[in-house]
């Protein structure tokens, strides 16, 4: 846990948000700024920073992670269609929150990756 952290705070119920999705390692929440119909953010319970902090002892963290997206979109009706998983990391990526996470994109025809 990170005391100024927005996701932290998230977690902790200090910042009103719905968590949409919870298992042993992560949560789920609506993205505050849709970029698509379904625009969800898939993050780990605990904090890291950076993707780098998730070395292999966590790996049990990043098959949860990739089960919530699973279930969260079939929960959102966005299996079949298809969607996206991505994860920002660092400068060059635009990564805003420096608290890892995974956005899940659907909905929609996506566009390219750039
Ligand atoms: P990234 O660029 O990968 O760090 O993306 C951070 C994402 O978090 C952005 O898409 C924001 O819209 C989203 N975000 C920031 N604050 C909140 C919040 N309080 N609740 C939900 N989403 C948020």
């Amino acid at each position: 846990m990170s005391e100024d952290c927005v996701f932290c705070k998230i977690n902790r119920g200090e910042i009103p948000s719905e968590v949409i999705f919870r298992n042993e390692s992560c949560f789920v929440i609506r993205d505050i700024a849709p970029k698509a119909p379904v625009h969800l953010l898939i993050i780990p319970s605990g904090h890291f920073t950076y993707l780098t902090g998730m070395t292999p002892e966590f790996a049990p963290i990043a098959v949860d992670m990739l089960d919530a997206a699973r279930c969260v979109a079939e929960q959102e009706g966005v299996t079949d269609a298809g969607y996206r998983l991505v994860i920002n990391q660092g400068g060059n990526a635009g990564q805003e929150v420096p608290h890892l996470h995974m956005h899940l994109l659907g909905g929609k025809k996506l566009g390219g990756m750039g």
